[in-house]
């Protein structure tokens, strides 16, 4: 059993901010560095309302990843967990249990508590068993004065166990969470958050970015891109609580046409690649998209996306400007028309982009060019998806790109690249997902190279709640890949970070030839069912469909007007 000194830090953290951080470090200082500190979390007070009080699951995923990388800082869930009510005495009887009688113990506490210390449960057992911390208690959420008048009573009451307490100095108590709180409830859509997620720094530029959560550097991004278990919880936690705060709850819903399958590129990767002769390939009749987009429309489809194999030929070009047109036109140039149709020139971008479309998908999918130019053929360069990007940009399109994750010979320092692209680029909207092999490809044959599925669900999950972080106001799709990977990874997706959902509106008869990789999920019930299905998913994931509404990338506005704060 240790006989190094553990500090208690009992609070309900509401939530965890700069000011808790410097207390500890200050307790931690009076040994010298010699100590551990516990910051022990109280249970919800069921009396209180949420906005006084957050959910034990929030204050204790902040909490979790506000001591990430403090050494000698832990966060103990405990009284979470032991029966109600909540009495210090028992839970330190837990902590005693534990690390045995023997191991020094103090309970870090700040000196408004004192005046009602008597008042506590077997407080001269607390006594008995632990010294106490006191620290002053500078803070918006009480006044300072009004419990140092009442400490000198204390200590007339309390005088039988005067060296039991140690006062703290030096400790500075900057923070308040009643103010992150009224922040985090504010009408300013941006700002709160940043300060509610946790700050990690008592400084408070350093404090005012959720980089305090997930460092700044892509080297940061790597680590945190590895997480699993409670702290890949409390980072998708962090994400879905900025998610809330920037776009909200709102999911939009973009009606996804795979318009053909013929293809004149050989992505190593692709079912669909012009190299695979096993595929029946088909291209879906103008008739036949043009009902689809009207019934779409009907149904309260904000937009849909016209997704192909690449084809550059003048009649593709031709066709698919006549299909935007006459989206335009049934719809009353109210839909948003999304394209995802591979590599043009800026002359065919701007031509389609003139018919209708407003946004284009073009997935970069992978920022690093030399894993690039593994999973592609030497025609297909890096360099020319580059400019094609550049070129959508120059043209005035909402511009989506993503990248596949899990790919052979690809690295969480790759993955924590490919973040950086995004934000550095300035994209749009993001589409990511898991990479998913298809055996009659030629990346099959490294099918061994490549992380489990579960590690790849994982894996994406992690991407996408970084991305929120990172980029608070893109739009995130949550891909059909998530869903193939797992039964709930759509879900999943829409609750942690993603704000965009493409249900398939391919006429039916097609939809098994567009076959990108194993096992995509292909729904093949009636459009009825399929809606059902959707909204109760995106219900479970708690969110609300935007029925009749584009849903533009808010991330679009802001990089086309860029504000003047700092
Ligand atoms: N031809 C267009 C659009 C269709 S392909 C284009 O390439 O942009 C759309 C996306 O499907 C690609 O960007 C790629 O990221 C994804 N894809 C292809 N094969 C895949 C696979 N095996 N696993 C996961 N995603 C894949
Ligand atoms: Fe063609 Fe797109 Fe598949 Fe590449 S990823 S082979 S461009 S459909």
């Amino acid at each position: 059993m240790s006989s190094r000194p553990l500090i208690l830090y009992f609070g309900s953290f509401n939530p965890v901010h700069a000011g808790h951080i410097a207390v500890a470090e200050a307790a931690l200082r009076h040994f010298g560095g010699e100590a551990d500190l516990w910051f022990m979390l109280s249970a919800r007070n069921p009396f209180k309302t949420e906005a006084e009080m957050w959910p034990d699951e929030r204050r204790w995923a902040l909490l979790q990843a506000a001591l990430d990388g403090r050494a000698a800082m832990r966060a103990c869930d405990w009284e979470l967990h032991l029966p109600r009510p909540s009495y210090t005495v028992r839970t330190l009887e837990a902590v005693r249990a534990r690390e045995g009688a023997d191991r020094p113990l103090f309970l870090l506490m700040g000196e408004d508590n004192l005046p009602r210390f008597t008042q506590w449960r077997a407080y001269e057992t607390i006594l008995d068993w632990c010294r106490v911390l006191v620290y002053p208690r500078a803070s918006a959420d009480e006044p300072a004065e009004a419990a140092r008048e009442a400490v000198p009573q204390l200590q007339a009451s309390l005088s039988a166990y005067a060296d039991r307490f140690i006062l703290l100095r030096g400790v500075l108590y900057p923070q308040s969470s009643t103010a992150i709180r009224a922040q985090a409830a504010a009408a300013d859509p941006v700002t709160p958050i940043m300060s509610a997620t946790p700050i990690m720094s008592a400084t408070p530029a350093a404090a005012a970015t959720p980089a305090a959560l997930i460092g700044h550097a892509p080297a940061d991004w790597a680590q945190c891109l590895q997480w699993r278990g409670e702290k890949a919880q409390a980072l998708r936690e962090a994400a879905r609580q900025v998610k809330l705060q920037t776009v909200g709850r709102e999911v939009y819903l973009r009606g996804l046409i795979e318009y053909s399958n013929i293809c004149r590129k050989n992505c190593y990767y692709c079912g669909i690649r012009a190299g695979n002769p096993a595929v029946a390939r088909y291209t879906v009749t103008e008739a036949e998209v043009l009902a689809a987009v009207e019934n779409a429309y009907r149904a309260g489809f904000g937009s849909i996306v016209l997704q192909s194999g690449e084809r550059q030929d003048r009649d593709f070009i031709e066709t698919v400007e006549r299909l935007l047109k006459a989206a335009m036109r049934l719809s009353d140039g109210r839909l948003g028309i999304t394209l995802s149709l591979g590599e043009q020139t800026l002359e065919t971008y701007k031509r389609w982009r003139e018919a209708g479309a407003t946004r284009y998908l073009l997935r970069i999918e992978t920022s690093n060019p030399t894993l690039y130019a593994q999973l592609h053929p030497a025609d297909h360069r890096f360099a020319d998806r580059l400019k094609a990007l550049e070129a959508l940009q120059a043209a005035d399109y909402q511009v989506g790109s993503g990248v596949m994750i899990g790919l052979p010979g690809q690295t969480p320092e790759d993955l924590a690249a490919d973040l950086a692209f995004f934000r550095d680029f300035g994209i749009d909207m993001v589409g990511m997902g898991p990479y998913i092999e298809h055996h009659e490809t030629p990346l099959y044959a490294r099918r061994h190279e490549i992380p489990t599925l579960a590690e790849r669900y994982e894996l994406s999950l992690n991407m996408l709640a970084l991305l929120r972080l990172i980029m608070p106001t893109v739009n995130m799709a949550a891909t059909t890949a998530m869903a193939s990977l797992h039964p709930r990874g759509r879900e999943e997706a829409l609750r942690v970070a993603a704000n965009v959902i493409m249900p398939n509106i391919t006429p039916a008869r097609y939809r098994g030839d567009y076959f990108l990789y194993e096992n995509k999920l292909c729904i093949c019930e009636s459009e009825r069912d399929a809606k059902d299905r959707i909204e109760a998913l995106v219900q479970a994931a708690g969110g609300e469909i935007r029925y009749f509404e584009k849903g533009d990338p808010q991330h679009y506005f802001e990089r086309l007007a860029p504000s003047d704060e700092p």
